[in-house]
């Protein structure tokens, strides 16, 4: 069973948001949609929700074509960036809402939030006020409202972008946990890489609405195939070798004595706890940028060795 996308476009007007995107999303797995602000992630994550009309395409779980039904019969659990929480009722009414569109009789209604609320790590929570939450916790509440009714697909959509970053890291983690435990289909919309490397099955990077490439977190790293993925997973350096171009990973490059590799002069050295973030500048003026375990000095004479099978061959 899956979630497949074919071929999904969407236009606001004259400006397509969203060109001809065509995924599946199997049962159980979390997609994580990446790209740079604008490339249209949200724009395809309301297309799945039948929130804006297909201009083109189709939506189909199992075979089942979803393009015409409406969002409420899609079985969909949503989370936000804005919680979109309701703040004159208390936690166990937010989180009981889903359950009461789908007719549940009260008792079952108040065990089930109870369980949820366990289950984001809220016990007790049901009688609070959502005013007097922190942003993490409205998140978690919002986290147990769309999974209360156990929907066939959860989306979210920079559900912690308005954390701050240690608590994002934290949910993060626990979001990515917790949907493995429940084998919850989920797609995770978000423009951080490492959030979507740290809670993705499969990562699908977007630019200027096209999904350029989808792959596992580390097929993507080790093998981006466009400067582009590899720009924004974090590969800065691009070189060319025998007319070939090929991202520099940061694990390719050693900082030796200025008697080995490529000569480079030290730019920065950052200071990262177990080792350091360094960038060194080639007579050529390629930067290099790379990892280093002892300090090295601004401005001194480097030789910059590469380790070729560590070279990401681009097209
Ligand atoms: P992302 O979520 O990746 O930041 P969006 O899907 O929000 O991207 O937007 C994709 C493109 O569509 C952007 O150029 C944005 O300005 C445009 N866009 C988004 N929503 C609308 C809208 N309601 N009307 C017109 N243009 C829109
Ligand atoms: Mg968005």
């Amino acid at each position: 069973m899956s979630l497949e996308l074919r071929d999904v476009t969407v236009d606001y007007g004259s400006k397509r948001a969203v060109d001809a995107v065509s995924i599946n999303v199997e049962v159980g797995s979390v997609l994580a949609l990446v790209g740079p602000s604008g490339c249209g992630k949200s724009s395809l994550l309301r297309a799945i929700a039948g929130l804006v009309p297909l201009a083109g395409g189709h939506v189909s779980w199992d075979g089942e074509d979803l393009t015409n039904t409406p969002t409420e019969r899609r079985d969909l659990g949503f989370m936000f960036q804005d919680h979109a929480l309701f703040t004159h009722r208390n936690v166990e009414d937010n989180v009981a809402f889903g359950l009461r569109m789908q007719g549940v009789p009260a008792g079952e209604r108040s065990a089930r939030v109870r369980e949820l609320l366990a289950l984001v790590g809220l016990d007790g929570f049901e009688s609070r006020a959502v005013e007097g939450l922190s942003g993490g916790e409205a998140q978690r509440v919002a986290l147990a409202r769309a999974l209360a009714p156990s929907p066939r697909i959860l989306l979210l959509d920079e559900p912690l972008a308005s954390l701050d970053r240690a608590r994002r890291d934290e949910l993060n983690d626990e979001l990515s946990g917790l949907l493995r435990e429940l084998g919850q289909t989920a797609i995770y919309v978000t423009h951080d890489q490492d959030e979507a490397f740290a809670i993705a099955d499969e990562v699908g990077v977007m630019s200027a609405g096209e999904l350029v490439r989808v792959g596992t977190p580390s097929a993507v790293w080790s093998d981006p195939r466009t400067e582009f993925v590899a720009r924004f997973v974090g590969h800065e350096t691009i070189v060319e070798r025998d007319g070939l171009r090929f991202a520099v990973r940061d694990d390719a490059i050693q900082f030796a004595d200025a008697s080995q590799g490529v000569a480079a002069s030290v730019m920065t050295c950052r200071f990262q706890g177990d080792r350091h973030r360094v960038v060194a500048k080639g007579e050529d003026g390629t930067r290099w940028s790379g990892w280093s375990l002892d300090p090295l000095v601004i401005g001194a004479r480097v030789g910059v060795v590469l380790d070729a099978e560590r070279l990401a061959p681009l097209e």
